[in-house]
């Protein structure tokens, strides 16, 4: 059975985006859709995996493509390699999931020296032809043959330089007649080969550019990123050419349906007139206004107005487009459903509920939990006095403030070291990228909102402002100048607001966001103060809220992050980490603990502690009302109260050495570090095995949770008390457990006279222990699965060190998408939830079922604990929303 890897554009539908790509798919809609869409074919990214798979592309592709090509000929009545009248293509990358300016593209695929001729004359410009082949060298020279783009940016510079030309549009025929010849021996010197001549042979190494394209670094970082699978390839769209850079009635452009920053609906996008499409993307050249087009070319104005409109309608949400204009006829050469801001995203789909386009349903579906974490992002404080030294355009949303930094580089090595920077660029290209990930945010004097900073900038939710024209950014010399000054160098701390474009010197102050202010209760979303944003996410959240089964509670440890959690909509607390407790000044409490010598000073150690401790425990119930609040009881390697053996060694040694008097404590303190000290702490004396080893340490904190609870409800509270035991992996270890607390239980109300109803259960956080989950559920009330943990332990990774180590060559080589600490692992961790939830359920099916490790407060993760049928998840105090938001929308 031979398999079908080419596809005409009139025989597809955006349903088929995994096999044609975005583009492709979309190109086939609007071909379907009867809008002017240039003839041509996609391959399809089975190809694309073949290629990569067998290092070569299917055999029957080559017939494919040329079947598909006679097709596109006799359609336009044009022949590729016809020297009178030549077709020319454009060959496009086109993912299933869209990667902005990250692959590869050839245009004027097609021209040669004789066909260049019948260019020209059909055209009547031997100017455009020349222009459009001296293009074709440049970018199947970078693209194809990997030849250093800056080659041929010198011979165009010089010519320029030559001819006093500022721009490219100003150099004449000669001139790219010389570029076409200089042009054609970088590549004899380069290559050791001269431009091949054969469209065909032209056609067919494009396409195998584009396949190799799925791999170049920038495309690997920016899945990383995104968290798109390596393993997907690339669709590869054939277009016959169409000219923006004809003539003057000529032009090209990127519009949207809709206001991408605010969601206002209206026209909204940039153009150049006499240009061909990178030029726009690439923020070459400063663009004009959509609106101006209507009156350059009014007529085609008109008609793009309408394919908006029946795009929109179609699509049933904001569509970014790109067209071109040819000598007065109107083409469209993309579309998609457009990247937005975070804000407009809310916006856009509460603005189409109100136009009865989607219903809320739908419009949940249309914005995720991450888009809401940006807008909880604070911005710069008004009345802050702070004057602007530029406005540029604001390109995407949230405010930055840090040094300024001219190349990826310098900004990548000053995030290692947590240093925020401000990438400051002419224009960025995409090779930029690892710069744009690591900086807080973006700056360049050059480009629209349509550039490459701003669309790359927005789509990763990073802080822009892009084409501020005042400012000269001198990369070589590594300073920005305004009016001939220096005003910051590489280093200064500069601020920018990509709200409203405007840049400053030094550092401004900045505020919370409303989203914060709404979130926390402060305010009203009928307030006339609150903005139509936070009116929308209220809505959604609403919507989340009355859909989603899922609770979420916080992991919270002290009373003030629990009022916090419930002003967020916290249903409880998952986890209250009582080591918290212990640190600061309270450390010595443990370090007595330790050092006890007999019963009596052990004692004495413990009754300290649980006074303090009983004083967290009341304000923590107090603040909880009657929602849940589980506690648990110490977890972490006791080293972590103790000094530095390296540092305390030092200490008492140095003491030694000066003849000074030894500190009896120091040196018994060594002693007791040296006893305890572990290759591996983390697997290590830590969790039960604490309790079980220091005698009274966990009845001590049973105790004072106990207590809390009978003094909490002779106030007449309503405490909701459970007590929770870490790192269990037989249920022997929790059946000693439970048996003391039991009894101190019993005995804490019979002291108090009050029924003390605490439920006690486990955290699940060790493989065997989700193995055994049917035994363990016979004590546990309720299991807690800590996902930090169970991730360690599974992988074998250890979570102090990874993040910082080989993950970095994990990612690159695509091993690891992300890092299974962030978003959890759902084939290997995620089995032995799934495996603890049910055989835990199996013994006891009203058991209580959480996760409180970090992937509680991440958006795929909490789909998947819902799917599972968890009862909650728990997550830091200021990720609720967020979870909240994430679970309403795992109902969808
Ligand atoms: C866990 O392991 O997932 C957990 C919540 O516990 P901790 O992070 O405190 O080890
Ligand atoms: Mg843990």
């Amino acid at each position: 059975m031979t398999v079908t890897y080419v596809h005409p554009f009139d025989e597809g539908s955006m349903d088929q985006k995994d096999l044609l790509g975005g583009k492709g798919a979309n190109l086939a809609e609007m071909t379907r859709l009867g809008l002017p869409v240039p003839p041509g074919f996609t391959i399809t990214t089975d190809a694309c995996r073949w290629y990569m798979s067998h290092g070569d592309t299917p055999p029957e592709l080559a017939e494919q493509v040329a079947s598909a090509l006679a097709q596109v000929e006799a359609g336009l009545g044009r022949r590729f390699g016809d020297p009178e009248n030549p077709l020319l293509v454009s060959v496009r990358s086109g993912a299933a999931v869209s990667m902005p300016g990250m692959m590869e593209t050839v245009l004027n695929v097609g021209l040669n020296d004789e066909t260049v001729q019948g260019l020209a004359a059909r055209s009547g410009s031997e100017r455009f032809a020349l222009d459009s082949y001296r293009r074709l060298l440049q970018m199947f020279g970078r693209t194809v043959e990997e030849i250093d783009g800056e080659r041929f940016e010198e011979v165009l510079d010089e010519l320029k330089e030559r001819r006093g030309a500022a721009s490219d549009l100003e150099l004449d025929a000669q001139d790219l007649a010389e570029a076409v010849a200089r042009f054609q021996r970088i590549f004899v010197e380069q290559t050791g080969e001269p431009f091949p001549q054969d469209p065909r042979e032209q056609l067919r190494r494009s396409i195998r550019a584009v396949f190799d394209s799925w791999n170049a670094p920038r495309a690997v970082v920016y899945r990383n990123t995104e968290r798109i699978r390596h393993d997907l390839g690339t669709a590869v769209n054939v277009c016959s050419m169409v000219f923006g850079n004809l003539d003057d009635r000529s032009a090209t452009g990127v519009c949207f349906t809709r206001d991408p920053a605010t969601g206002q609906a209206g026209v909204y996008g940039d153009f150049l007139v006499n240009a061909q499409g990178e030029d726009v993307v690439a923020g070459i050249r400063n663009t004009r206004s959509l609106p101006e087009l209507a009156e350059v070319l009014p007529d085609c104005y008109a008609q793009l107005e309408q394919v908006m409109e029946t795009l929109e309608t179609h699509y049933r949400d904001l569509c970014d487009i790109e067209f071109t204009i040819e000598s007065g006829t109107l083409w469209m050469l993309q579309t998609r459903v457009g990247k937005r801001t975070a804000a407009a995203a809310f916006r856009i789909a509460t603005t189409l509920v109100d136009e009865g386009v989607i219903d809320e349903e739908e419009a949940l579906r249309r914005v995720g939990g991450d888009q809401l974490s940006r807008l909880m992002f604070p911005h710069f404080a008004e009345g802050s006095g702070a004057q602007p030294i530029t406005k540029g355009l604001n390109a995407s949303p949230g405010a930055a403030v840090g040094q300024v930094a001219f190349d990826s580089e310098t900004v990548t090595a000053l995030a290692r070291d947590h240093v925020a920077t401000i990438l400051v660029r002419r224009e960025t290209n995409p090779d930029d990228l690892a710069g744009m990930l690591a900086a807080a945010g973006v700056l360049t004097s050059r480009g629209g909102k349509t550039s490459h900073a701003a669309v790359v900038a927005r789509g990763l939710g990073k802080t822009c402002v892009c084409g501020a024209e005042t400012l000269e950014v001198d990369e070589k010399a590594k300073e920005i100048r305004m009016g001939g000054d220096v005003i910051a160098r590489e280093g200064d701390i500069i601020s920018i607001d990509g709200t409203s474009g405007e840049v400053f010197l030094g550092e401004v102050p900045v505020e919370p966001s409303e989203v914060v202010q709404y979130l926390e209760g402060d305010l009203a979303p009928d307030d006339p103060a609150a903005s139509d944003l936070v009116r929308s996410v209220h809505r959604l959240m609403g919507t989340a809220d009355s859909l989603r089964t899922l609770q979420v509670r916080a992991n919270a440890d002290t009373a003030e992050d629990a009022s916090r959690a419930r002003r967020m909509g916290a249903q409880g607390i998952g986890l209250a980490r009582t080591e918290h407790m212990f640190l600061g000044e309270r450390r010595v409490l443990v370090e007595n603990l330790i050092l006890s010598a007999d019963q009596e000073q052990r004692q004495e150690a413990l009754d300290e502690l649980l006074e303090v401790q009983r004083g967290d425990f009341v304000a923590l119930l107090e603040a909880m009302g009657s929602l849940p609040t589980t506690i648990r009881l110490l977890d972490p390697p006791l080293h972590e109260f103790l000094p530095d053996i390296t540092e305390l060694s030092v200490k008492v040694a140095r003491r030694e050495a000066t003849g000074k008097k030894r500190s009896k404590r120091d040196v018994t303190l060594l002693g007791a570090v040296r006893r305890l000290h572990e290759q591996n702490p983390m697997l290590g004396l830590r969790g039960v095995r604490l309790g079980l080893t220091i005698p009274g340490l966990y009845g001590m904190q049973t105790r004072a949770i106990l207590e809390a609870e009978a003094q909490v409800r002779r106030a007449g509270g309503t405490p909701h008390v459970e007590i929770m035991v870490p790192l269990v992996s037989s249920i022997r270890e929790l059946w000693e457990i439970e048996r003391e607390i039991r009894a101190v239980r019993d005995e804490v109300s019979a002291e108090q006279g009050v029924d003390l109803p605490c439920r006690i259960g486990t955290m699940i956080e060790l493989p065997r222990a989700a193995l055994r989950a049917d035994e363990i559920a016979e004590v546990a009330e309720f299991f807690s699965f800590g996902t930090n943990d169970l991730t360690q332990t599974t992988w074998g990774f250890s979570r102090d060190d990874v993040e910082a180590g080989f993950f970095f060559t994990y990612k690159d080589r695509g091993i690891l998408l992300t890092s299974p600490f962030e978003s959890l692992d759902q084939y290997g961790v995620g089995e032995l939830v799934r495996i603890g939830a049910e055989r835990g359920r199996g013994t006891r099916p009203d058991l209580k079922l959480g996760v409180c490790g970090e992937h509680g407060g991440d958006p795929d993760s909490i789909h998947f604990f819902h799917h599972v049928g968890l009862d909650y998840v728990s997550c830091s105090p200021f990720r609720v929303p967020v979870a909240r938001f994430e679970a309403g929308r795992a109902k969808l």
